[in-house]
C-alpha cells in the first residue's frame, strides 16, 4: 500500500490581476466541497501575497510558478526561492514546458533550479512532457527519461520527499487535446519504473506524479481513475472557478 499524496494543482499562468484573483477565492473558499486531495494554486508572481493571505485559514496551498537558479544576484525580473519563502511560499513549479521552450530553460539550469529549491528546502513540481515529434518518433520514453535523469536524479532519496512530478505531454497543454488514460498511465507507470530502477520501490510509490495537458470536469474521472495517476496540474480549466472546483471534486 502506497501512502502518496493526491494533488490537484492550479498554474494560473500569466492570467488573473489582482481582482480577478480575489474574486476566484472568495467563492472559491465559500463553494469547494471536503476532499482529501491537497489544493495547491500557483497565482501570479504579483498575486501571491494576496492569494496566501486570503487562503491562509483554509487548506489551500499557494505556490510559485518559477524562480532562479540564483540564491540573488544582478538578474532583473527574476525572482529567488528566498523571495517566496520570505512570503509564506513553499512549494515552486519547476521546469514548466512554456519556461523550457519560451524562456530557454535547459535540463542542466533545470536541475541547478531543483538544486537552489532543495537548498532553501522548497517543494518542488517538476514538469517533464514529449512533444509531438517525439511522440510520432516514437522518442517519447526516452526523452522523458532523459527529463527525469538530467532534472532530478541528483536528489537524495530523502529529498524525493520534496518532489512531486507532472507529466505533461506538451501537444495535449493549452490544445484541448488530452492524452488518453491509456497513453497517461503508460507513461506514469514509465516514470515510476525509471524512478524504482534508479532509487528503489519505496520513492517510486511514495512520488505523487500528475498528470497535465488540458484536464477538464469531463475527461477528469476517467484520468484519475488509472493506478498511477495521483492528480493534475491544471492551466486553461483552473481559471474558471466552477470547473476547478468539478476536476476538485473528481478526484
Ligand atoms: C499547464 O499549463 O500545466 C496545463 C496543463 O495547461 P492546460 O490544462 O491548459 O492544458
Amino acid at each position: 500500500m502506497t501512502t502518496r499524496k493526491k494533488i490537484i494543482a492550479a498554474n494560473w499562468k500569466m492570467y488573473k490581476d489582482l481582482t480577478e484573483s480575489n474574486d476566484f477565492f472568495t467563492f472559491f473558499i465559500e463553494n469547494i466541497q471536503d476532499t482529501n486531495a491537497e489544493i495547491l494554486i500557483a497565482p501570479s508572481f504579483t498575486n501571491l501575497w494576496h492569494a496566501f493571505e486570503a487562503t491562509r485559514d483554509y487548506p489551500i496551498e499557494i505556490i510559485g510558478q518559477n524562480m532562479h537558479e540564483a540564491e540573488e544576484g544582478a538578474y532583473t525580473g527574476e525572482v529567488s526561492a528566498q523571495m517566496l519563502k520570505s512570503i509564506g511560499i513553499k512549494r515552486v513549479i519547476l521546469g514548466h514546458s512554456e519556461r523550457r521552450e519560451y524562456f530557454g530553460e535547459t535540463n542542466m539550469i533545470l536541475s541547478d533550479k531543483v538544486r537552489t529549491a532543495m537548498a532553501n528546502e522548497m517543494k518542488i513540481i517538476f514538469c517533464i512532457g514529449e512533444k509531438q515529434e517525439d511522440r510520432k518518433d516514437e522518442n517519447h520514453f526516452k526523452l522523458v527519461e532523459s527529463q527525469l535523469r538530467n532534472g532530478l536524479f541528483h536528489l537524495s532519496e530523502k529529498q524525493w520527499e520534496s518532489v512531486v512530478i507532472a507529466y505533461e505531454p506538451v501537444w495535449a497543454i493549452g490544445t484541448g487535446e488530452t492524452a488518453s488514460p491509456e497513453q497517461a498511465q503508460e507513461m506514469h507507470q514509465f516514470i515510476r519504473k525509471t524512478i524504482a530502477g534508479k532509487y528503489n520501490n519505496e520513492v517510486a510509490d511514495g512520488v505523487s506524479i500528475l498528470y497535465g495537458g488540458s484536464v477538464k470536469p469531463t475527461n477528469a474521472k476517467d484520468l484519475f481513475a488509472q493506478a498511477d495517476i495521483d492528480g493534475a496540474l491544471v492551466g486553461g480549466a483552473s481559471l474558471e472557478v466552477e470547473s476547478f472546483i468539478d476536476i476538485i471534486s473528481a478526484l
